[in-house]
């Protein structure tokens, strides 16, 4: 007993320490839950780092649920927050999802929306303080279109940044999440995806229904060489699902958020500490105002 009193006694004011680092006061990071007086707070805490976790409403699978882009961005983001304090912005769901028009459920938005939901919610955000933004993207289909977005921030002057976050190789993880994955076949609400969902809320995944469809490449425009076309998803995958997964592994689902969530951190991180993206978009900013002036 004396000797455990010991061993807290000198741990307990380390793991303070330690938590004081990044959250001392224990904010809430969903901005939800944040008062306004407690927002100012955490604008600072954060040094102006908000993440936009973006999921989609679509299809996935016939056994996973429509918001899961959302639920697996989202949850990595917590997990980042968590290390690293920064400001989570609540659910977000606007993106390009056109191809899974065809499946119940799907929410398409317009370009024109899309573009200005992102727009708006990143200048709002600046506004309020939150001047470094993270783009957590879950979705697959909002690749092209966030790079877009992040390309099109020069187009003039912006007093804030925005950096779209991209995974890396995990050397910690990576052997053991390679030694877990059983399927050959798997993207679009497959292994990964379906461990994920389990490992976040195992309620949403109804297992029964994982082989209920096709989820293999079917292949209708292999003979099409050197062409890019919209329908080259459906073309491959008609059911909106692209894997031969068995079942789930909630280790794996696991690993892979926390694989995530710790590279995000590290991310958020880099941003609190380094403006040099806020200097080199002033520089280019007034160098292209006046391209001739030497
Ligand atoms: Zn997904």
């Amino acid at each position: 007993m004396k000797k455990l009193t010991i061993i807290l006694s000198l741990l307990l004011p380390a793991l303070v320490l330690f938590s004081q680092q990044t959250n001392p006061v224990n904010l809430p990071f969903r901005m939800e839950e944040l008062t306004s007086p407690q927002f100012v707070k955490a604008v600072e805490l954060s040094g102006g780092v908000a993440v936009i976790p973006l999921g989609i409403i679509e299809k996935h699978g016939a056994h996973l649920p429509l918001g899961t882009d959302l639920f697996e961005a989202r949850e990595a983001a917590f997990t980042a927050a968590r290390k690293e304090y920064a400001v989570v912005f609540p659910p977000y769901f606007v993106g390009q999802i056109f191809e899974a028009r065809h499946q119940p459920g799907t929410i398409a938005y317009s370009s024109e929306l899309m573009w200005k939901m992102l727009e708006e919610t990143c200048d709002e955000l600046s506004r309020n303080g939150l001047k470094k933004i993270i783009l957590v993207n879950g979705h697959g289909g909002n690749t092209s279109f966030l790079q877009f977005f992040c390309q099109a921030q020069l187009a003039g002057q912006k007093d804030y940044v925005v950096v779209l976050f991209q995974e890396g190789a995990d050397p910690v993880n990576e052997k053991e999440i390679k030694s877990l994955k059983k399927a050959t076949l798997d993207g679009h609400a497959g292994e990964e995806e379906t461990s994920m969902m389990f490992f976040i809320r195992p309620d949403l995944v109804n297992q029964e229904a994982i082989k209920a469809e096709s989820g293999a490449d079917q292949g209708k425009l292999d003979q099409l060489r050197n062409g890019y076309t919209g329908i080259w998803w459906y073309a491959k995958f008609p059911n909106h699902y692209a894997s031969d997964v068995a079942q789930p592994n909630k280790r794996l689902g696991e690993l892979l958020i926390s694989s995530w969530g710790n590279q995000i951190a590290g991310l958020i991180k880099y941003l609190k500490a380094s403006n040099e993206i806020e200097h080199l978009q002033q520089e280019f900013e007034k160098r292209a105002q006046n391209p001739l002036k030497k």
